[in-house]
């Protein structure tokens, strides 16, 4: 080697050793608290910390959905500050995804500004019985489809079965192609602690249901690894771990290992990986320990 190169090898080693060694990923940096991102034509996807949702802003109208503000009113503040920097036209429609308060609580700056709520019939329901105060109750119910249409968009919303609700309902941009489905198909992950108002087995069918739809791209509640959007694949892959869950917990529950034995020894390694895999696969067994081992 010539001894000019061998300098420049050297100082290249020292550079990379001083600094970090070559093979460790860069320090993710922190994600701002808040993004919008334009995923098509008038079509929107707004992060507030790890909840998301799709708007969709014409010229002539908007229509949000979830205003994912639950104990934090700025959210839907700087949710319509962000529509408004893509235009002034009036917010139609605010659509709720399903009645859980993380998702939907914080609606009323949407109410004042015009918007029509929007929920499935059961959401309602729920939502007169509980009077959660920060809730806006739905004027507008859906049962099993309606379609929305603003600025020549469209947007269906359809009821695919109880699933991680009894009242989910996902939103379809049939010419886009894209779905916006919350909570019920979460992207790479398991599912939230011990899948508290869950409907087995009619999740398995929802998801068939979702997988029967026309899209390319998943708008998911919360964002995926990366902050990626999701695909069909992400739907199966859910889909095959509540299977292999459902299948290993059926065994267990069959030896009378339900519920602590079970939460305590079943592994799934396949599904390591997944974000929140450590801290609520225990939870995931318990509801498929109360179904296989109770009947519930
Ligand atoms: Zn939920």
């Amino acid at each position: 080697m010539p001894p000019a190169l061998a300098v420049f090898a050297l100082v290249a080693m020292s550079t990379l050793s001083s600094a970090q060694t070559p093979n460790a990923p860069p320090a993710p940096a922190s994600p701002p608290l808040f993004a919008t991102t334009k995923i098509a034509d008038n079509v929107y996807v707004f992060r507030y910390g790890g909840h998301q949702s799709m708007f969709i802003a014409t010229p002539e109208g908007v229509i949000a959905t979830d205003p994912i503000a639950y104990q934090r009113p700025q959210a839907a503040q700087t949710y319509i500050a962000e529509i408004r920097k893509i235009t002034p036209a009036p917010i139609k429609y605010l659509v709720y995804s399903h009645h859980h308060y993380d998702h939907i609580a914080g609606g009323k700056p949407f109410r004042d500004a015009g918007a029509l709520v929007v929920a499935h019939k059961n959401a309602r329901a729920k939502l007169e019985a509980l009077k959660y105060p920060d809730v806006v109750l739905p004027d507008m119910v859906v049962d099993q489809y309606s379609t929305l249409e603003v600025g020549g968009m469209r947007v269906d919303l359809i009821y695919v079965g109880r699933n991680h609700s009894d009242n989910s309902l996902v939103m379809l941009l049939p010419k886009e192609k894209i779905l916006f489905a919350v909570d019920f198909i979460p992207i790479q992950d398991v599912m939230w602690r011990d899948m508290p108002d869950s409907y087995l087995p009619d999740w398995f069918d929802s998801l068939d249901r979702v997988l029967a739809l026309d899209f390319n791209v998943l708008i998911p509640g919360h964002p995926g690894p990366g902050g990626r959007m999701g695909t069909k694949d992400d739907v199966r892959a859910a889909k095959q771990y509540l299977t292999d869950l459902s299948n290993a917990t059926r065994e267990l529950a069959d030896q009378g290992k339900c519920f602590d034995d079970a939460m305590k020894s079943l592994k799934l390694p396949k599904y390591e990986n997944w974000p929140s895999y450590g801290r609520y696969l225990p939870g995931n067994i318990e509801r498929f320990c109360e179904y296989w081992g109770r009947g519930i």
